[in-house]
């Protein structure tokens, strides 16, 4: 029972969740790097679930943290190990301790629990990020190892699973730096050897806080929800306290395997900065290949709304790459495409219209547009170029209003493509409402 029957090899890495909330992105950050190390030294990642704390644990968190590592592609060796389901190996680890005389029954509230009789010396450990990091343990009271419910403690349970799975190295955030020495004491008392430690600089927020609910979306979820992408997620989380030489900054996560280094992880905290994150998303979604761009918005969009069924969906997508830079993005970039019903600003309306010779053309135009064919771009521009030419006023006349008519804002991509896209019968049905719009002249 001293070890889990796991993927042995030279090298271990594990991620440690605690199902008590939602897949937070510094997690995401921990699960990745370690990730990273396995994937490049040819070693494991496996994955353990400690849920110790039993009135914070709770299932629907565990679901959705391997529900978020999948999304991620981080995946794991071998199945996850859940702590609540090794409790009779806590005891045991416990009592050898006892029989040691390195730990003793106490009595906590009322009820039976076990303490580790605290060594008090210095311990020093080299850390792959902080160097030699060293601690006085004279003052700690003993550390209380199993709880008086049968649970052990967080310090407990950790080292004796890394010690059963073979854990090599310990890469997790600096809050649990200080950690780190009663864990050794405790590989010392089991005479156990300590595994290898890189503490990861935290995360902040703007405010130079470690970042939190309060500032915005944090659960990896939050992120998939908003559209962004698993690649763009962790290329950017990766940038946060790691870098390779040079400036270039996107990185596939294969890419990211093959130059990831624990030497290169900063010891100083990052700041989480969400322009940067939207810009490095936009960045993947523009170099991605076009198959997958299509596949991977109507996913996302599908059961949202029926915008997929959009006749021209593949179109309007086409036209749309470049500016997306989430999947959700779409809806701020191309959501007057599929509206039924849309509303123009009145203000603005009143500003296209001034100009009487717009509004002439505008009618002339929705004369000639009637007879004619929307799928072909080209003859729609001729046309207009045409149109404007025998009014004797610049193209732009024309084709701001109809811009604005069509899609309710000044900027699209272009014009005629969109036209195409939107379909005849929406296109004209729109131009006619700017029309009556106009001031009527007496
Ligand atoms: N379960 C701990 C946490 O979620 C991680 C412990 C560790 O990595 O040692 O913070």
């Amino acid at each position: 029972m001293s070890s889990i029957p796991l993927p042995q090899a030279p090298i271990c890495v594990r991620f440690a969740p605690s199902p008590t909330g939602r897949l937070h992105i510094g997690g995401v950050r921990t699960a990745l790097f370690n990730y990273l190390y396995a994937r490049q030294q040819g070693g494991k990642f496996v994955l353990r679930i400690e849920d110790t704390d039993r009135e914070r644990s709770e299932k629907q968190y565990e679901d959705e943290i391997l529900f978020s590592m999948r999304w991620l592609g981080l995946e794991w060796d071998g199945d996850p190990i859940r702590q609540s389901e090794r409790l009779p190996r806590y005891q045991e680890a416990a009592a050898e301790l006892i029989a040691k005389g390195l730990a003793y029954e106490s009595v906590e509230d009322g009820k039976k629990a076990v303490r580790f009789r605290m060594p008090k010396q210095a311990v020093k450990f080299k850390d792959s990020v902080h160097d030699e990091v060293a601690f006085d343990s004279s003052l700690w009271e003993d550390l209380v190892i199993m709880k008086s419910d049968g649970y052990p403690t967080y310090h407990f349970a950790v080292v004796v699973d890394d010690h059963d799975m073979g854990i090599t190295h310990v890469i997790r955030g600096d809050d649990h730096l200080t950690n780190t020495p009663k864990h050794i004491l405790l590989y010392l008392a089991f005479g156990w050897k300590p595994p290898k430690y890189a503490h990861l600089p935290l995360i902040m927020g703007a405010d130079g806080t470690p970042l939190s609910k309060r500032h915005g979306a944090v659960a990896a979820s939050d992120y998939r929800e908003q559209g962004y992408l698993a690649q763009g997620t962790l290329n950017y989380l990766a940038l946060l306290g790691w870098g390779p030489e040079g400036n270039e900054e996107i990185f596939s996560l294969s890419q990211l395997v093959k130059k990831f280094s624990l030497k290169r992880i900063t010891k100083s905290n990052s700041r989480f900065n969400p322009e940067k994150f939207l810009w490095l998303n936009s960045q993947h979604l523009k170099n991605m290949p076009e198959e997958e761009y299509l596949r991977g918005m109507t996913e996302y969009w599908s059961g949202r709304n029926d915008w997929t069924q959009h006749p021209q969906w593949a179109q309007i997508l086409k036209l749309y790459k470049t500016r997306a830079r989430t999947w959700k993005d779409l809806e701020l970039q191309a959501g007057y495409v599929f509206q039924k019903d849309l509303k123009l600003d009145s203000v603005i309306c009143a500003e296209m219209t001034t100009d009487p010779q717009a509004v002439e053309g505008l009618k002339a135009w929705v004369a000639k547009a009637q007879d004619m064919s929307f799928e072909d771009p080209l003859k729609l521009e001729q046309m207009t170029r045409e149109l404007a030419e025998s009014s004797g006023v610049k193209p732009a006349v024309l084709i701001h209003p109809l811009r604005f008519a069509v899609s309710g804002t000044k900027v699209t991509p272009g014009l005629f493509e969109l036209m195409q896209v939107i379909g005849k019968e929406t296109c004209l049905a729109r131009i006619r409402i700017l029309i009556e719009k106009a001031p009527k002249t007496a």
